[in-house]
Order: structure tokens, then sequence, then C-alpha cells
């Protein structure tokens, strides 16, 4: 799960990280406000979207005065910023943070995340922080500085110091960085964060390091031992079909080929993706329906699949055992009829009431290509999508 900018920097707050001050705003008078309560003079506003990239897009803007933040404020508040890190449709904004301005000498990049080549998390600096990180990793990957942690100590005061001197940090910076990068490691392991990354880590003018920009990123799977974290999820901010099989209890995750599936069991969705790739097409979704779902659930499914404008074929796999095949039969039929089967649909039904699931789908309106085990089914699919 991916959080904002101002959550980062206040999870990191409360773990001693060394972030500038800021405030929240919704409408520019919001904004107008806070930067008084900065103090009245330079102050940053800075468009809360979950995606990088925004300096260059005109997400991160300068103003010299309260009134100059309220101007910013009204023109990024309710506009779409569309970053290198968006797509072309881009983000809408709904909130502002600002905060304030900061005398920088040099940007720096400092991230946390889990090597799983070594198992282990790592630690990566570099001089070269700012805006585009991401090309010094391709051209220039030695200029970027790594430590690998390890679980039992964590990051140790001689790791950050190594890293620390990489950085030609020098007098009190190297101590302020040493706290700072073992503050941010130990956010990083107590709230089970797969990212957390400082992209500019900044030392200012006066020789103080600060996070300019934080972006934090959770694993799914820990949610539920981190309340707090959890209740940072901004929905505005996901893919909606993703958000939408999130309210149905159904386990969807985007992918970008024209097959959709539908499948019951993770194993069976996984192989019934590769089988798809083995026939030479590609897979428009993971979908696992599960094990119990009931026709509501498939109906929701399936009408999910279908609004996906990218699917030209829809693949349904299912291996009745618990699930039973008339039901999927039914929830197929009820969806198709509510919003209409304009592309071709592949089926392969198999195991429990496998003979009344048939039946319903022959006797009803949703014209359906039967297909008799997995290889068949995605040949057919394939097929279908090509022709479309
Ligand atoms: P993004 O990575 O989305 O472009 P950042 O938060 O990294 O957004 O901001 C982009 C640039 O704006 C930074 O590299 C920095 O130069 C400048 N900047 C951001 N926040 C401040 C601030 N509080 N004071 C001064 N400059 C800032
Ligand atoms: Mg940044």
């Amino acid at each position: 799960m991916k959080i904002h900018e101002y959550q980062a920097k206040e999870i990191l707050r409360r773990f001693g990280v060394a972030v500038p001050r800021g405030y929240l705003a919704t409408t520019p008078l919001e904004a107008e406000g806070a930067a008084q309560q900065l103090g009245g003079g330079i102050c940053v506003v800075k468009a809360q979207i979950q995606a990088g990239g925004r300096g260059k897009a005109g997400g991160v803007k300068l103003a010299r005065s309260p009134e100059e933040a309220h101007q910013h404020a009204a023109l990024m508040l309710g506009s779409v910023l569309r970053t290198a890190q968006t797509g072309p449709e881009g983000q809408e904004v709904r909130k502002v943070y600002v905060e304030e301005g900061c005398r920088i000498a040099r940007e720096l990049y400092l991230g946390i995340t889990l090597d799983r080549e070594r198992g282990r998390v790592a630690v990566m600096a570099s001089s070269e922080g700012g805006v585009d990180i991401e090309d010094v990793a391709r051209n220039h990957p030695e200029r970027i500085l790594r430590e690998a942690v390890d679980p039992l100590t964590g990051l140790t005061p001689y790791q950050a110091r190594r890293l620390a001197f990489g950085l030609e940090l020098v007098g009190e910076s190297v101590d302020a960085f040493v706290r700072f990068a073992t503050a941010l490691h130990r956010a990083y392991a107590a709230t089970d964060a797969s990212l957390a990354e400082i992209n500019p880590l900044v030392l200012t003018v006066t020789g103080e390091v600060l996070a300019l920009d934080a972006k934090m990123t959770f694993d799914d799977n820990a949610l539920a031992r981190n309340p707090e974290i959890a209740a940072m999820r901004d929905p505005a901010e996901e893919d909606p079909r993703e958000a939408d099989a999130k309210d149905h209890d159904l386990a969807y995750i985007a992918l970008d080929g024209d097959i959709g599936c539908m499948v019951n069991g993770a194993g069976l969705a996984m192989a019934t993706m590769d089988v798809i790739r083995l026939a030479g097409g590609a897979p428009a979704n993971f979908l696992d329906v599960g094990g119990g779902a009931d026709e509501e659930k498939v109906e929701a499914a399936f009408k999910l699949l279908l609004a996906d404008p990218h699917v030209k074929a829809v693949l349904v796999n299912i291996f009745g055992g618990i699930m039973k095949c008339d039901v999927i039969a039914n929830g197929i039929v009820a969806a198709a009829k509510q919003v209409g089967l304009g592309i071709p649909l592949v089926v392969r039904l198999q195991g429990t009431n496998v003979e009344l699931g048939k039946e319903i789908l022959a006797a009803s309106d949703v014209l359906a290509i039967p297909a008799d085990d997995l290889g068949d089914a995605a040949r057919k699919a394939v097929a279908a999508a090509r022709a479309a």
C-alpha cells in the first residue's frame, strides 16, 4: 500500500527522522493559513498525489508569501497532474502540503528496500539525489552506495558512517546523517514497510540533514497488525478496478494484456496466466474469485472484467470443488444480462455440478465457447482475442 508524502513525513517524524515543518491543506485559504503558521516567509506548496516527478510537472512551487501560497494552491487543487510516474491519464490533486522552504546546499538520495536476491534489507545512498535518481541507477550504478542490513542488529552506526563518508559529508553533518539513517531504518522495520525513499535528502547551508521528500510503501500482508497505517489508505489514488475488487473481497490485480481471466484459487489463476502466455497471449488481470464465492460475487467479478476497455476476450477457468459450476454459470448469465457481453467468452468448467453449469450456459443467451481442458481453453481465448 502506498501513502502520501505528508503521511510518510508524519510517520518519520514520530521515529525521530528530521523533516521540515509543514501542514496539509485542502483549500487555498487553508494553504494561506498554513504559510502564516510557518512564519509567513518562504514556503513550498506541494501537490499530494501518490506519484513522484511532481517537481518537473509543476506540482512543487515555491511561495514567497502566504498570498502566493494561496495562489499556487488555487491552481493546483482540483487540477490533474501528469508526471513521468502517473501515466498519461494523470492524477487529480485533492490536497496540498505546505512546507517551510529550505536552503539547500546539496541534494542526496537515501532509500531502504528489500533486496530479494540477497534476502536482506538494503540501504542505498547516492550523492546524486534530486529528481533523476532513476537515470543514475541505470547509467552509473557505481554511484549508488549500498549497505546490507543484518536483521539482528538493524542498520549499525558504523554502516551509516561508511555511507556518510561515501557521500563526502564532513563534521557535524556526519553525525546528523547517522542519526537520520538509523532512524529511517527503525521506521522502515517497525512499520513493515517495503520501501522508504528520501529523494532528495538535503544538506542545508547550515549543515542540517533533512528529508525534503518522502515516499513509503507497505507490505499489504502486514497491514492487519499496523491499523494506524492501514487507516492512511486513500482509495481515490488506487486503480478504481482494484479498489472495487477489494470492496467485493476479490483478489484482483490489473495487468497489461487483453485476455480477462476469471479463475478460482490462486494456484489455478497463476497456472491459467502461464498457459495463456504459452499459447502466445497476454492476461489482462489476475482474478481469483476464491473457493466459496456466491453468485453475487461471481457477477461482480465478471462485471469487473468487462469494465476493462483493454479486455478483448474473457477466459473463465473454474475447477469446481467447494465452488460449484452452476453458481459460476448463474453469475455469468446474470452479469451478461446486465452489462451485455460484447466480446468472446471461453469457458472451461470442471468438477462439482459441471453438467448443470453447462446446461445453464447453453440455455441462456450467453454465447460461450466451450473448452475441454486448460490448454484448449487458452488457445481458444488467444485466438478469439486476436480475431477481435
Ligand atoms: P518530486 O520527487 O515528486 O518531484 P520533491 O518533493 O522531491 O517532489 O520536490 C522536487 C524538488 O523541489 C526537490 O528536489 C527540491 O529541490 C525542491 N523542494 C521540495 N521541497 C522543498 C522545500 N521544502 N524547500 C525547498 N525546496 C524544496
Ligand atoms: Mg522527490
